[in-house]
């Protein structure tokens, strides 16, 4: 008997994460093997991971060995008693593994997208006793994620699990896929009872920030981690840059920190620092409110003298100024960069308004 229970099992508190790992994709049955031989000696692997179907962005790539695959999957499984998870994205995907009596699968950030297609899996999946984990959508899209879940419990898919693997981006910074972490503990709060895991190799897209990326998760209290690694990374078919060997990834698990949920009522420590940040953050929401306000003003000196609202030189100038200052501080200029095209937007639409209603009084008096 395969045991799945521990891939839907909560993080115990300051306990292991639960981990699932393996090939991006599945290339030969040599290498699923020689990975499931790895990872049933890893304690923290709860299932193994392997790519049969590969959602390529543009055509051309590694489509993934499809339903030739299976069976290496079913093998590793009979022969390492380690459960085995694949992508499936269509509903004969779906129809294949269950031929094959393969019952854990997850679905793709590009298939939680879309809502007919989740629907159609989620039929396909009835009264099977799949078990399931769901990849937030590539876009960032609460509601879709969230959506995607209910609709597979419409359909009575019993366990259900999440992954977040980060969000597309059009400016590529650091990581492959932004992680936007406050979306995933938007996700926490919405369904905290939903087995959350953290997939920081496609976050990443890089390996060298896979072992960051797993400690932030770690932080901010996951349930578990699903990392991609193949026995020689460099030769993978897919996603060779963010792969790690095995003894890499048994290095990453032994460091990984665990740290307390919660610090005990003795210490009065963490209670000053909060005290102290929220004094701060008082200052920046007034400091705020001095902007706008100054905001209010110029738009009526622009008004008088007839000049557009947008001012590209200036606003190129400020972005400038406080990316430096920002620098000189140690803070990410994509950051700032953020905080004041959010800004930027809300003071253009505060001073359109401003215009609107005086033209309105304008011809009211007309
Ligand atoms: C994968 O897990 O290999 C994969 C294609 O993931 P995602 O759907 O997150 O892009
Ligand atoms: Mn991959």
């Amino acid at each position: 008997m395969i045991e799945i229970e521990k891939v839907f099992t909560k993080r115990a508190e300051n306990g292991r994460p639960n981990v699932i790992a393996g090939p991006c994709s599945a290339e030969s049955r040599e290498q699923v093997l020689e990975m499931a031989k790895a990872l049933a000696a890893m304690p923290d692997v709860v299932a193994m991971r392997a790519g049969l179907w590969k959602p390529r962005t543009r055509p051309g790539g590694f489509e993934g060995l499809g339903e030739a695959g299976i069976e290496w999957l079913k093998e590793a499984q009979a022969t390492y008693g380690i459960p085995v998870i694949t992508e499936v994205a269509k509903p004969s995907h779906v129809e294949l593994m269950l031929k094959a009596d393969i019952k854990l699968m997850w679905i793709g950030a590009r298939t939680t997208v879309n809502p007919f297609l989740i629907e159609e899996l989620a039929v396909a999946m009835e009264g099977t006793g799949v078990s399931l984990l769901v990849k937030n959508p590539v876009s960032q899209d609460l509601p879709l994620w969230l959506g995607a879940i209910e609709r597979f419990r419409q359909h009575g898919v019993g366990h259900i699990g999440a992954i977040h693997r980060g969000f597309s981006t059009f400016l590529k910074g650091r990581y492959r896929n932004p992680p936007e972490w406050q979306i995933a503990i938007g996700f926490k709060n919405r369904m905290p009872e939903v087995p959350l895991y953290c997939d920081p190799s496609h976050i990443a897209g890089d390996r060298a920030l896979v072992p960051m990326v797993s400690q932030m998760a770690m932080d901010l209290n996951y349930d578990g981690l699903m990392i991609e690694s193949h026995p020689n990374p460099d030769a993978a078919l897919s996603d060779a840059a963010q792969q790690l060997t095995p003894q890499s990834l048994a290095a990453l698990l032994a460091n990984l920190t665990i740290r307390k949920q919660h610090i005990g009522a003795s210490s009065s420590e963490l209670e000053v620092i909060r005290n102290e940040i929220d004094l701060i953050d008082k200052e920046i929401v007034a400091k705020l409110g001095q902007r706008f306000a100054k905001v209010e003003e110029i738009a009526v000196v622009k008004q008088a003298h007839n000049i557009q609202i947008l001012q590209m030189e200036r606003w190129q100038a400020i972005i400038e100024h406080s990316t430096e200052l920002g620098a000189a501080l140690g803070i990410d200029a994509a950051l700032i960069r953020k905080v004041y095209e959010a800004i930027h937007v809300e003071s253009i639409k505060m001073q359109e308004e401003r215009i609107n209603a005086t033209n309105k009084a304008v011809s009211a008096e007309k």
